[in-house]
């Protein structure tokens, strides 16, 4: 998903921000405050008598954009600096990335421009509208939608939002990893979606430098599992994408990727895949045992608790669901179906 003409994220005071250090941490979650809430961890009775573990579900479905990636929209775009800010910021998703970024440039009265390749759904595109951002279709594929975002970005001088390959982003999301640790101190598992690595790079970092002893598993789909495969041949490597029920996860890590995948290398004990089928049986328990609605993508740790696809498990697990934006329609007609 990442762009090769990704510009280097500037700070404030210009120089370029070449790591994630566990303050950056803290610092986000100062920043954002205003901007993304603190989730509920609760606890859940469902998994922990299946696991024989105590689990417990940090809920970022609870964001007001129905997703994680506002913390790290949030942090990016309070750290540009005035004179970006006057300019404005540019990206290409129609998912949660985009979402977020046009919601908090909104609040933060920045113009924000969302490029899609011209195939995306109407209601897509006018979901995106609705919250106040410019959508160019351009191009009849992602890769071709983020060319043109580059060159508008280079003639226009728009801030690039990376959806995960940042600094500003993976701190905001490494947020969650803090909340975690202040309501659960003695918490030995962390479960975390896994697609550009962001999210988990975040809390990996939180979770690590709190104690090494800290298990990190990151979970993605069978289909299309770009930062396992990456993570097999020792660096980026490009997946074909397939359809899959967790479409928030799909998209590759960028072949230029510069912090994420280090970052997981680094901090990330384990990758396990889930089918298909698990996702959709995540879904369905999270609503029927639950009562919280998950995308696939925000469902595939539970997916992996319930197939057994986590390798150690210890006895104070949390399992982040990253995400509710899925098509209602859709989800109901799964609960009936299945
Ligand atoms: C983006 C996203 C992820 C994956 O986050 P990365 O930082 O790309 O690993 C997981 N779940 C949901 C709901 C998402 O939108």
């Amino acid at each position: 998903m990442a762009s090769a003409a990704t510009p280097n994220p500037i700070s404030k005071n210009g120089n370029p921000k070449s790591a994630v250090e566990p303050r950056d941490l803290y610092l986000a979650r100062r920043t954002i405050a205003a901007l993304a809430r603190r989730t509920p961890l609760v606890h859940s009775v469902a998994l922990s008598e299946r696991t024989g573990a105590e689990v417990h579900l940090k809920l970022e479905t609870a964001q007001e954009t129905g997703s994680f990636k506002l913390r790290g929209a949030a942090n990016r775009l309070v750290n540009l600096t005035l004179d970006e800010r006057s300019r404005g910021v540019i990206t290409v998703s129609t998912g949660n990335h985009g979402k977020a970024v046009a919601f908090v440039a909104r609040k933060l009265g920045v113009p924000a421009t969302i490029c899609v390749p011209e195939q995306v759904l109407a209601h897509k595109v006018a979901a995106i509208r609705k919250l106040g951002a410019t959508v160019v279709t351009h191009g009849a594929s992602q890769d071709e939608a983020e060319a043109h975002a580059a060159e508008l970005s280079r003639e226009q001088g728009l801030v690039w939002v990376s959806a995960f390959d940042d600094p500003w982003i993976i701190a905001g999301q490494g947020t969650i990893g803090l909340e975690i640790l202040e309501e659960l101190p003695n918490v030995d598992t962390l479960i975390v979606p896994l697609s550009g690595g962001g999210l988990i790079a975040g809390i990996a970092l939180a979770a690590k430098t709190a104690s090494a002893a800290i298990r990190t598993v990151g979970v993605t789909m069978e289909r299309g599992p770009a930062m396992a495969m990456s993570m097999r041949a020792g660096h980026p490597v490009t997946v074909v994408d397939e359809p899959t029920l967790a479409d928030s996860l799909m998209g590759g890590i960028g072949l230029e990727n510069r912090y994420t995948f280090a970052m997981v290398q680094r901090f990330v004990d384990e990758v396990a895949l889930v089918s298909e089928q698990a996702i959709a049986a995540a879904m369905a328990h999270a609503v029927r045992e639950e009562r919280v609605v998950v995308e696939g993508g925000g469902a595939v740790g539970i997916a992996a608790l319930l197939a057994g696809k986590v390798g150690e498990l210890g006895r104070q697990v949390v399992v982040v669901l990253s995400g509710a934006n899925v098509d209602m329609a859709a989800l109901t007609a799964m609960l009936a179906g299945a």
